[in-house]
């Protein structure tokens, strides 16, 4: 039982403001393991000032030279990687993630980002002299960090996405106050314990863990200067509206429902195809933004790519999510897998046919849900165009490689998306078609360098790559 009493706030353990509790609940049983305080509106003001005030400290962490930021980032990484199995643990046991991926995502990635935007921002210019077209004398172009960050994160991938937001903010010389959902909270000691032993300074990273009420304090706090959020797309627009009329940067990381292209020359039985697969479309029990939960076949080989999918699905190990044997573990709670249930239903009263699971898998107590196939989807059908975030597919015939791209496109999100083919050049003709922000040609992997968004309703923006350092960076130009 993990019992937390205070708040990281101003670089150390502070006594809650509220009286108020998170208690969390192991997906795997339903029972309580463990609670944190929630931060209530006057924690959120004490911890924006704390980020103030080490933002505007004349010698404080903007202001320091970025080598000497990016030493810290490195031990900071040192310092989590040394956390990295307790990390592991904390994620699945609240969240129902398979621990073979919170132990190779979770774990890991932090230290890997921290370490990209170390050495990212020691190797960037952050000033430029402009050759003039039209004005006398040059310009000189700065680049300075952009503030405070309020970062808010979800529960499906808590530390990932908070890395993706502290790791390029951090680089720029920005502070931060980081809210994780209520679902996952346990994972933040560690964090914060990290920060402090690496010698992040105090104020620069302050943690509040709450849900809506506490974010959207955050989000509107006049102490705050951007923001940084990943979530579904309901609440992103709302941030975005508030973001809007404050004027204040913004990037939303929103919900997706991707396709997944079949082709008509893949090789079914390509060793290591199943794995690929797997990471695209149900790893984290199909709870990733990125999960490819159309499947898109070639009306040639439609048969076959169900028999393929109930093949892997059926090949899972669905179990407790701190069981290294497990691939589809519980799901985060018992409002979720209603929810998933709900979509279970309708897909069936909407005329699709359940090939693999639909139900509860017999013998586990937690929010278990059998991986799901669903077969002669139409691509107009609830389930074809709603995020589900669960590990459910839909298999959606087409006919040609023109109306596989346009079946992909036909979607109010556009987030990520994969091709199946055994030839490269074929996949990345198609991969250009698909209007997302990222795309996977026989993988699906984010990449530290390359940037990471949505367009349409999957959102606004992007994180990773250069690009996210850039975005906690404002620019200035001093003509001379
Ligand atoms: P959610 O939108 O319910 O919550 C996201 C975060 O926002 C949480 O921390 C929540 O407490 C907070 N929040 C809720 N209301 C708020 C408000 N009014 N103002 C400020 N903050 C508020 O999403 P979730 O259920 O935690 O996560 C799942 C969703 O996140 C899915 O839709 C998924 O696709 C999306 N997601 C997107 C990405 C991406 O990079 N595009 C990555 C992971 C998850």
């Amino acid at each position: 039982m993990h019992q937390q009493q205070d708040l990281f706030i101003g670089g150390e353990w502070r006594r809650p403001r509220s009286d108020r509790r998170i208690t969390v609940v192991s997906p795997n049983s339903g029972g309580s393991i463990g609670s944190v305080p929630e931060a209530g509106e006057a924690d959120v003001d004490a911890a924006v000032s704390a980020a103030r005030a080490a933002f505007e400290d004349p010698e404080g962490w903007a202001r320091w030279e970025p080598r000497r930021r990016a030493e810290v980032l490195r031990r900071f990484a040192d310092a989590l990687d040394r956390r990295g199995e307790e990390t592991a643990r904390l994620v699945s046991s609240q969240n129902g993630m398979p621990i073979v991926t919170s132990s190779a995502v979770e774990a890991v990635f932090p230290g890997v980002l921290l370490r990209y935007y170390a050495d990212l921002v020691v190797d960037t210019a952050h000033e430029e002299l402009r050759e003039p077209v039209a004005a006398a004398g040059k310009t000189l172009v700065t680049r300075e960090a952009l503030g405070v960050v309020a970062a808010i994160v979800p529960w499906n991938f808590p530390q990932g996405l908070a890395a993706y937001k502290y790791a390029p903010a951090l680089a720029a010389g920005c502070t931060l106050v980081i809210k994780p959902s209520p679902e996952t909270v346990l994972d933040s000691v560690p964090l914060a314990e990290a920060a402090t032993e690496a010698g992040i300074p105090p104020g620069v990273i302050n943690i509040v863990p709450g849900g809506a009420e506490t974010g959207a304090h955050l989000v509107s706090h006049p102490g705050v200067d951007a923001v940084a959020f990943t979530g579904s797309t309901a609440v992103g627009r709302r941030v975005g509206e508030v973001c809007g009329r404050l004027l204040r940067p913004v990037t939303l990381e929103l919900g997706g429902k991707s396709a997944a292209i079949i082709l008509d020359d893949v090789d079914f039985g390509l060793p290591g195809l199943g794995d690929g697969v797997y990471g695209a479309t149900l790893a984290n029990n199909g709870q990733a933004c990125f999960a490819c939960s159309r499947i898109l076949a070639p009306r040639s080989r439609y048969a076959e790519t169900v028999d393929f999918f109930t093949g892997l699905a059926g090949s899972l190990t669905v179990g407790d999510s701190l069981d290294p044997a497990t691939r589809i573990g519980p799901v985060v709670s018992e409002r979720q897998r209603e929810r998933i249930e709900g979509y279970i239903r309708t897909g069936v009263t909407e005329g699709a046919r359940i090939a693999f699971g639909g139900g509860r898998p017999d013998g586990l107590a937690g929010w278990f849900v059998e991986p799901t196939i669903f077969a002669d989807v139409d691509n107009h059908h609830t389930i074809a165009r709603e995020e589900i975030f669960g590990p459910v597919l839909s298999v959606i015939a087409y006919d040609d490689e023109d109306d596989a791209v346009r079946i992909a496109n036909d979607s109010d999100f556009g987030l990520a998306g994969t091709v199946w083919t055994q030839d490269e050049g074929r996949g990345l003709a198609v991969a250009r078609r698909v209007e997302t922000g990222s795309f996977g040609v026989n993988t699906y992997t984010a990449e530290p360098t390359a940037p990471f968004g949505g367009v349409k309703a999957s959102g606004l923006g992007s994180e990773l790559g250069p690009e996210a350092l850039q975005h906690f960076q404002r620019v200035k130009s001093i003509y001379l």
